[in-house]
């Protein structure tokens, strides 16, 4: 046979996806113009560049919630984007949307993320307060187009437009974010709506999973949520009792689906009644497109605040998160007083953007075991 070139790939899609995907044949392209290659479609290079790049390998020992390395099952930055992958793309699939570039916003959506997870954050977003701030997707970006270095010609990635204006989550319709000096549109396309309700939808269920594991959560704490309840009626229609084994793991299975399956079919509503015809329609009007229904809002939102109460703020969490947020604060002092403690990196950027955000960019990239040894190291 003559393998599928990338002209081919692209008739396939053309002819597979929805007339509101994002064909790859169609895009607005990149930066710096590339020849195209035999047998990828841009897409699909952007995932690759994605998972080939160091920032991805980093995320294996960053914290999702609870410490890197504290627990043989608990989930990390990088299996929580794997789950997110997977997740996005089954949705993208089901609703005719171009799954290449789902899977590669989600696969990049967290590499903005600081070591110490939300702590970590919180912390570097107070040091950044006089030079601008910080924030994870807006560090998704930076991380993409200037931190990753491995092109001759060029700092980044290189990555395609559509992929990098879906990073950018948080949109307005009254001021306009910039990208590349460009206002972007009030919504991000379509394929990027679905990788940030994978990424709520997978850290809820995920969430709850480790909770339990970890004994911070309980099983009757967990009954005081509704769609908890919900999910595990499904359970005990299949036979198994509570205080089975298999009772929590398959009841977290039962809520990861149902809530997929919601987004899946209201979305499919949603798509329909909007009428939209082109990839261009949904960011230009400002339309969510990709949602849960009323119920599921409603249900969802409970669970997130319990999570919040009784997980992210609880009282095991909260003395990590402090330890976190003063060994940032140290490192962070330590590196922008000395930049010559730091690598190599830090001096290359600090001519371009100043020692301060040089120096969170250090920071931001570490994970939390490298913080953890440089802490130690230089305290
Ligand atoms: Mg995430």
């Amino acid at each position: 046979m003559t393998p599928r070139t990338q002209k081919i790939l692209c008739d396939l899609e053309d002819r597979a996806l929805a007339p509101y995907a994002v064909h790859a044949g169609a895009l607005e392209g990149r930066h710096y113009p590339e020849t195209p290659h035999p047998y990828r479609t841009e897409f699909q290079r952007d995932r690759d560049r994605i998972l080939h790049s160091q920032a991805f390998r980093r995320l294996e020992y960053k914290t999702q919630v609870f410490l890197s390395t504290t627990g043989d099952h608990l989930r990390n930055r990088l299996t929580h984007t794997i789950e997110v992958a997977g997740i996005a793309r089954t949705i993208a699939r089901s609703l005719g949307l171009n799954e290449d570039l789902t899977e590669a916003i989600a696969l990049a959506h967290d590499l903005g993320h600081t070591p110490f997870g939300h702590a970590g954050e919180r912390t570097l977003h107070s040091l950044m307060a006089g030079y601008g701030g910080f924030d994870h997707n807006l560090q998704a970006i930076r991380v993409v187009d200037l931190l990753e270095t491995k092109y001759p010609a060029y700092d980044g990635l290189n990555l395609t437009w559509e992929v990098r204006s879906g990073l950018v989550k948080h949109r307005s319709q009254l001021h306009p974010v910039m990208l590349d000096g460009r206002a972007l549109d009030p919504a991000p396309i379509l394929e990027a709506q679905v990788a940030d309700l994978a990424d709520d939808l997978t850290y809820y269920g995920h969430d709850v999973d480790d909770g339990l594991d970890a004994g911070i959560l309980t099983e009757d704490m967990m009954n005081e949520v509704a769609i908890w309840r919900m999910a595990s009626e499904e359970t005990k229609s299949l036979g198994l009792k509570r205080g089975d084994d298999k009772f929590v793991t398959y009841t977290v299975r039962a809520l990861i689906n149902r809530m997929v399956g919601d987004a899946i079919e209201t979305s499919a509503r949603l798509i329909e009644s909007s009428g939209v015809a082109s990839p261009a329609d949904a960011p230009a009007k400002g339309l969510t497109l990709i949602a849960w229904s009323q119920e599921f809002q409603v249900l969802t939102s409970e669970l997130r605040t319990f999570l919040y109460e009784n997980l992210y703020f609880s009282q095991e969490l909260k003395k990590l998160n402090q330890l976190s947020q003063e060994r940032m604060s140290f490192l962070f002092d330590t590196f922008v007083a000395h930049p010559e403690l730091a690598g190599s990196q830090i001096r290359r950027r600090m001519d371009v953007d100043g020692i301060h955000r040089a120096v969170t960019d250090y920071i931001a990239g570490m994970t939390d075991v490298f913080a953890i040894c440089e802490y130690h190291r230089l305290k």
